[in-house]
Protein backbone atom coordinates (compact mmCIF):
# COMPACT_ATOMS: atom_id res chain seq x y z
CA UNK A 1 0.00 0.00 0.00
CA UNK A 2 1.41 3.34 -0.79
CA UNK A 3 2.09 5.72 1.57
CA UNK A 4 -0.09 8.52 1.61
CA UNK A 5 -3.27 6.04 1.27
CA UNK A 6 -2.60 4.10 4.05
CA UNK A 7 -1.95 7.47 6.07
CA UNK A 8 -5.59 8.07 4.55
CA UNK A 9 -7.08 4.86 5.84
CA UNK A 10 -5.49 5.52 9.16
CA UNK A 11 -6.85 8.74 9.68
CA UNK A 12 -10.16 7.81 8.32
CA UNK A 13 -10.04 5.27 10.76
CA UNK A 14 -9.62 7.34 13.30
CA UNK A 15 -12.33 9.57 12.60
CA UNK A 16 -14.82 6.91 12.90
CA UNK A 17 -13.63 5.61 15.97
CA UNK A 18 -14.19 9.13 17.55
CA UNK A 19 -17.70 10.09 15.93
CA UNK A 20 -18.92 6.86 15.91
CA UNK A 21 -22.40 7.26 16.97
CA UNK A 22 -23.01 4.45 19.25
CA UNK A 23 -20.28 4.02 22.16
CA UNK A 24 -18.60 0.81 21.44
CA UNK A 25 -20.46 -1.80 19.66
CA UNK A 26 -18.99 -4.79 20.02
CA UNK A 27 -20.17 -8.12 19.60
CA UNK A 28 -21.78 -9.91 22.25
CA UNK A 29 -19.62 -12.63 23.78
CA UNK A 30 -19.77 -14.09 27.20
CA UNK A 31 -16.68 -14.09 28.67
CA UNK A 32 -14.75 -11.54 26.64
CA UNK A 33 -15.03 -7.79 27.03
CA UNK A 34 -14.24 -5.11 24.33
CA UNK A 35 -11.84 -2.05 24.63
CA UNK A 36 -11.07 1.20 22.24
CA UNK A 37 -8.53 3.34 22.86
CA UNK A 38 -7.99 6.33 20.72
CA UNK A 39 -5.54 8.94 21.55
CA UNK A 40 -5.66 12.76 19.53
CA UNK A 41 -3.52 15.22 20.47
CA UNK A 42 -4.60 15.78 24.20
CA UNK A 43 -7.82 14.11 24.06
CA UNK A 44 -7.51 10.25 25.45
CA UNK A 45 -10.72 8.20 24.86
CA UNK A 46 -11.17 4.63 26.11
CA UNK A 47 -14.33 2.74 25.94
CA UNK A 48 -15.08 -0.48 27.77
CA UNK A 49 -18.03 -2.79 26.97
CA UNK A 50 -18.38 -5.88 29.57
CA UNK A 51 -21.52 -8.32 29.45
CA UNK A 52 -24.07 -7.90 31.76
CA UNK A 53 -23.82 -12.10 32.38
CA UNK A 54 -20.23 -11.58 33.19
CA UNK A 55 -20.71 -8.87 35.92
CA UNK A 56 -23.85 -9.53 37.48
CA UNK A 57 -24.98 -12.68 36.09
CA UNK A 58 -27.79 -12.25 34.32
CA UNK A 59 -29.15 -10.12 31.16
CA UNK A 60 -33.23 -9.87 31.71
CA UNK A 61 -34.20 -7.04 33.63
CA UNK A 62 -33.36 -7.16 37.69
CA UNK A 63 -35.95 -8.47 39.53
CA UNK A 64 -35.10 -8.89 42.89
CA UNK A 65 -33.87 -7.05 45.28
CA UNK A 66 -30.41 -8.59 44.65
CA UNK A 67 -30.18 -7.81 41.02
CA UNK A 68 -30.99 -4.67 41.88
CA UNK A 69 -28.62 -4.35 44.17
CA UNK A 70 -25.79 -6.05 41.79
CA UNK A 71 -26.48 -3.67 39.03
CA UNK A 72 -25.90 -1.04 41.55
CA UNK A 73 -22.69 -2.26 42.88
CA UNK A 74 -21.51 -2.38 39.26
CA UNK A 75 -22.37 1.07 38.14
CA UNK A 76 -20.74 2.01 41.47
CA UNK A 77 -17.75 0.85 40.47
CA UNK A 78 -17.85 1.25 36.91
CA UNK A 79 -17.72 5.03 38.25
CA UNK A 80 -14.73 4.76 40.26
CA UNK A 81 -12.58 4.65 37.06
CA UNK A 82 -9.73 4.77 39.06
CA UNK A 83 -9.96 1.52 41.18
CA UNK A 84 -10.03 -0.49 37.60
CA UNK A 85 -8.28 1.85 34.80
CA UNK A 86 -5.26 3.94 34.98
CA UNK A 87 -3.55 5.94 32.62
CA UNK A 88 0.69 5.51 32.31
CA UNK A 89 2.56 8.49 31.55
CA UNK A 90 1.60 11.47 29.63
CA UNK A 91 0.31 13.34 32.75
CA UNK A 92 -3.78 12.57 32.17
CA UNK A 93 -6.55 13.47 33.76
CA UNK A 94 -9.77 12.63 33.84
CA UNK A 95 -12.67 14.62 31.90
CA UNK A 96 -15.76 12.58 32.23
CA UNK A 97 -17.25 9.23 32.07
CA UNK A 98 -20.52 8.18 30.53
CA UNK A 99 -21.84 4.70 31.59
CA UNK A 100 -25.00 2.82 29.42
CA UNK A 101 -26.61 1.02 31.87
CA UNK A 102 -28.91 -1.47 30.11
CA UNK A 103 -31.20 -1.84 32.55
CA UNK A 104 -32.02 1.77 32.99
CA UNK A 105 -35.87 2.06 32.24
CA UNK A 106 -35.94 4.26 29.72
CA UNK A 107 -38.89 6.43 27.22
CA UNK A 108 -37.96 3.10 24.73
CA UNK A 109 -39.00 0.71 27.33
CA UNK A 110 -40.14 -1.45 25.00
CA UNK A 111 -36.63 -2.26 24.72
CA UNK A 112 -36.22 -3.22 28.07
CA UNK A 113 -38.75 -5.59 28.30
CA UNK A 114 -37.68 -7.55 24.84
CA UNK A 115 -33.91 -7.46 26.60
CA UNK A 116 -32.21 -11.13 25.64
CA UNK A 117 -28.38 -10.08 25.86
CA UNK A 118 -27.08 -6.77 27.48
CA UNK A 119 -23.89 -5.45 27.53
CA UNK A 120 -22.94 -2.24 30.21
CA UNK A 121 -20.58 0.25 28.44
CA UNK A 122 -18.37 2.87 29.69
CA UNK A 123 -16.63 5.34 28.14
CA UNK A 124 -13.83 7.46 29.48
CA UNK A 125 -12.11 10.86 28.31
CA UNK A 126 -8.67 12.23 30.08
CA UNK A 127 -7.06 15.32 28.93
CA UNK A 128 -3.33 14.12 28.50
CA UNK A 129 -1.23 17.82 28.86
CA UNK A 130 2.27 15.61 28.23
CA UNK A 131 0.77 13.07 25.51
CA UNK A 132 3.42 12.05 23.91
CA UNK A 133 4.65 10.01 27.28
CA UNK A 134 1.49 8.22 27.35
CA UNK A 135 2.70 4.79 27.46
CA UNK A 136 0.21 2.39 27.95
CA UNK A 137 -2.34 1.89 31.29
CA UNK A 138 -3.15 -0.41 34.55
CA UNK A 139 -5.97 -1.77 34.13
CA UNK A 140 -7.85 -4.29 36.78
CA UNK A 141 -10.75 -5.07 35.11
CA UNK A 142 -10.79 -8.95 35.24
CA UNK A 143 -9.72 -8.67 38.79
CA UNK A 144 -13.32 -7.07 39.75
CA UNK A 145 -15.23 -9.23 37.09
CA UNK A 146 -13.78 -12.31 37.27
CA UNK A 147 -15.85 -14.48 35.07
CA UNK A 148 -14.15 -11.92 31.82
CA UNK A 149 -11.44 -14.47 30.22
CA UNK A 150 -10.24 -11.43 28.14
CA UNK A 151 -10.57 -8.03 26.66
CA UNK A 152 -10.00 -7.28 23.18
CA UNK A 153 -8.10 -4.07 22.78
CA UNK A 154 -8.20 -1.99 20.25
CA UNK A 155 -6.06 1.05 20.05
CA UNK A 156 -4.82 4.04 18.02
CA UNK A 157 -2.10 6.51 19.32
CA UNK A 158 0.63 8.23 18.26
CA UNK A 159 0.29 7.50 14.85
CA UNK A 160 0.25 3.87 15.47
CA UNK A 161 -2.36 1.30 16.18
CA UNK A 162 -2.19 -2.49 17.29
CA UNK A 163 -4.51 -4.94 18.81
CA UNK A 164 -4.15 -6.49 21.92
CA UNK A 165 -5.22 -8.96 24.03
CA UNK A 166 -5.39 -8.47 27.27
CA UNK A 167 -5.78 -11.84 29.81
CA UNK A 168 -6.51 -12.06 33.37
CA UNK A 169 -2.15 -11.89 34.08
CA UNK A 170 -2.03 -8.98 32.48
CA UNK A 171 -2.38 -5.92 34.83
CA UNK A 172 0.13 -3.79 33.30
CA UNK A 173 -0.61 -2.68 29.33
CA UNK A 174 1.91 -1.15 27.10
CA UNK A 175 2.08 -0.13 23.61
CA UNK A 176 4.54 -1.36 21.60
CA UNK A 177 5.74 1.57 18.84
CA UNK A 178 8.16 0.88 16.49
ZN1 LIG B 1 -25.57 -12.45 26.70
Amino acid sequence: MNKRLGCWLFILCLVVMLYSSSILAAPHQHGKAFMNLVLERNELIVELQVTAYDVVGFEKMPVTESDVSAVEKVIELLNKTKEWLNPVGGLCVQKSSVINNPFEISEDSQKNEQLNHADFKVRVSYTCSDSEKLIGFNLRVQEYFRAINEIELQWIIHDAQGLTIIDRNNHEIRFNYE
